[in-house]
């Protein structure tokens, strides 16, 4: 079958840039959109790994946010676009960014699957989240309705725990995107959520941290914290920091990344894609020592 024509939004990103790497290593011909505001900052890095897209052989590709014509014309390049724009980016001058590019992939009319900008928890099930943290979930659910009601072939990856960026152990980035370039091609996920779940890496926070004990041939001290004063904890925290406390309450408290089963709306990604060996938390760990 032939590869599908890739577009990556957000391709400098935390994930955005694993995303590029991945489509590329499993043999897409892949476009990284170049916002056109990025060349006019002095943000010399953002410029260097575009250009670094460049040489390993992905194209680049200008557009601009406020240019609905240039992200129709970028959109109509390829079959699939992935977005992984930054949560706190969704929303400038009160719009939310991922609609205008819906536009333009719904005006395009090419588009095979659309990847939005997920990445998380699924924002389906966490409509009982606590303030604070739960504008990410509804401005999620809202590009979803969006996709929907203009019909647009999707798949909704839902990655669970980046583990850097929670410093708790689930999911290695590189895997997320892996996994994430194997759906797009799969008649199994189109339409659905894909959960990335793979056994090895469900972990209560005690086997986690006895993992690293291990590692480290030490044994570390261990407070309880009952779910009443966590959530006090926040009282004099900026925003940023409470969204953050309300993530890990609904994660670890209440256990929402594991608390159901996954439904005929979605797929789990390991059982899909065995041949991927995704990273066991004793290896990641490794890179800490
Ligand atoms: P980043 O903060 O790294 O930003 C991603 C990209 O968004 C930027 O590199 C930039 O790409 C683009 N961007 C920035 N500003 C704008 C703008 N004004 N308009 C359009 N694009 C803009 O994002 P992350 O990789 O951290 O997050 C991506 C997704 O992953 C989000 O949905 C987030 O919620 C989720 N996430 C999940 C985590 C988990 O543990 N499961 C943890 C962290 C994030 P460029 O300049 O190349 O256009």
């Amino acid at each position: 079958m032939e590869k599908s024509k890739v577009l990556v939004v957000g391709g400098t990103g935390y994930i955005g840039k694993r995303i590029v790497k991945a489509s590329l290593a499993q043999g897409h011909t892949t476009y990284v959109l170049h916002r056109r505001e990025i060349g006019c900052t002095s943000d010399i890095d953002k410029l260097q790994m575009l250009l670094s897209f460049k040489e390993a052989g992905a194209r680049l590709v200008e557009a601009s946010f406020d240019d609905h014509r240039s992200l129709v014309d970028a959109v109509k390049q390829v079959d699939v676009v992935i977005c992984t724009m930054s949560g706190v980016h969704f929303r400038s001058h009160n719009i939310l960014q991922q609609l205008k590019l819906i536009e333009a992939i719904k005006e395009a009319g090419n588009i095979k699957r659309f990847v939005p900008s997920e990445f998380g928890m699924d924002p389906a099930r966490m409509g009982n989240a606590m303030e604070a943290g739960r504008v990410t979930f509804d401005e999620k659910m809202e590009i979803r309705k969006a996709i929907e009601e203009a019909n647009i072939p999707h798949t909704y990856i839902s990655a669970n725990c980046f583990a850097a960026y929670f410093c708790v152990i689930y999911m290695d980035e590189d895997d997320v995107a892996a996994y994430t370039v194997k759906c797009i091609d799969d008649p199994r996920t189109l339409n659905k959520t894909v959960y990335l779940r793979p056994q090895q890496n469900i972990l209560t926070q005690r086997e986690l941290i006895a993992k690293w004990e291990n590692l480290k041939g030490i044994e570390l001290q261990k407070i309880t914290v009952t779910a009443d004063e966590f959530l006090a904890s926040m009282k004099d925290m900026d925003f940023v920091r409470q969204v953050g406390v309300i993530f890990y309450y609904h994660i670890f408290y209440e256990g929402c990344l594991t608390n159901f089963e996954i439904g005929d709306d979605g797929e789990e990604a390991s059982q899909l894609y065995p041949e991927v060996h995704y990273t066991r938390m004793d290896e990641y760990l490794k890179r800490y020592l």
